[in-house]
């Protein structure tokens, strides 16, 4: 079953939940630290409170930007493209704070981790910018193979028998329907390898939400398109993807 609206929904409102904490926690610390150097007539803590302030107001821009993006995210309203083009900014500012207080509130990390890869993935549709099919390279996880199939598929997905007791068939039709080369990684390792052999200009990524992340924290000059897999079986086991779903996607992005 591919991820519903509604989960959509509940990871974007638990991010602009946190987000607006942050925003009060930041607007409090700046108007304590006026208020603390105002009562004082000497130089050093007068610069070094500046220093701060000025600090915390650019991270509160960065924060008020991410509620009015994830507001819209959450009203399925079209996010600007100035907003959009802040999308790796917050992924080195605000994620690890918002995974930090999500972590301590005891929420579910991967519903943040959702919302961003939901916010990412309208950044890259946004830009409509269409790719030559020799420019895209799919990244699946092993995870999607079934797991006592003895072919192995790392080095070349085309051995697969396509008995269609997992996607990798599915995958493999789209492969050979699209002219896109598609590539089944163990980890983070292999990914970069296959990644830095190809050298695409656009990725489509299908992983974990934890997986995803990384991949995007680790690719910042390739957009990485983030297809979250399903996992009915538990984490890393026998785990799906929705084609249809990669095939819109393909249908989005390709220059036909
Ligand atoms: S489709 Fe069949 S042969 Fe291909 S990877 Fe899956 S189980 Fe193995």
């Amino acid at each position: 079953m591919a991820l519903s609206e509604k989960s959509w929904q509940s990871g974007t409102k638990t991010t602009l939940t946190l987000l607006m904490f942050l925003m009060a926690v930041l607007i409090a610390a700046v108007a304590g630290l006026v208020w603390i150097i105002a009562g004082r007539a000497i130089f050093w803590y007068r610069l070094i409170g500046l220093m701060l302030i000025t600090g915390l107001a650019l991270f509160s821009a960065v924060t008020l930007s991410g509620i009015v993006a994830f507001y819209l995210l959450w009203y399925n309203k079209q996010v600007p493209n100035r907003l959009l083009s802040m999308v790796n900014l917050y992924l080195q500012w605000l994620y690890p704070v918002l995974l930090a207080m999500g972590k301590s509130f005891g929420k579910d990390i991967n519903e943040i981790r959702r919302a961003y890869t939901r916010l990412n993935n309208q950044s890259i549709l946004g830009r409509k910018k269409r790719y030559q099919p020799s420019e895209v390279l799919i990244l699946v996880p092993h995870c999607i193979q079934q797991a006592d199939c003895s072919v192995k598929l790392t080095n070349e997905i085309m051995l697969c028998r396509e008995c269609g007791l997992c996607d990798i068939s599915d995958l493999i039709a789209l492969k050979n329907k699209y002219r896109v080369d598609t590539a089944v990684v163990t980890g983070g390792t292999l990914a970069r390898k296959r990644i830095s052999d190809k050298r695409p200009k656009l990725i489509i990524a299908i992983a974990c939400e934890r997986d995803l992340i990384s991949g995007l924290m680790d690719v910042r000059k390739i957009p990485v398109y983030a297809m979250i897999n399903e996992r009915p079986e538990g984490p890393c086991h026998n785990t799906h993807i929705n084609a249809r779903e990669v095939e819109k996607i393909l249908n989005r992005l390709l220059e036909r």
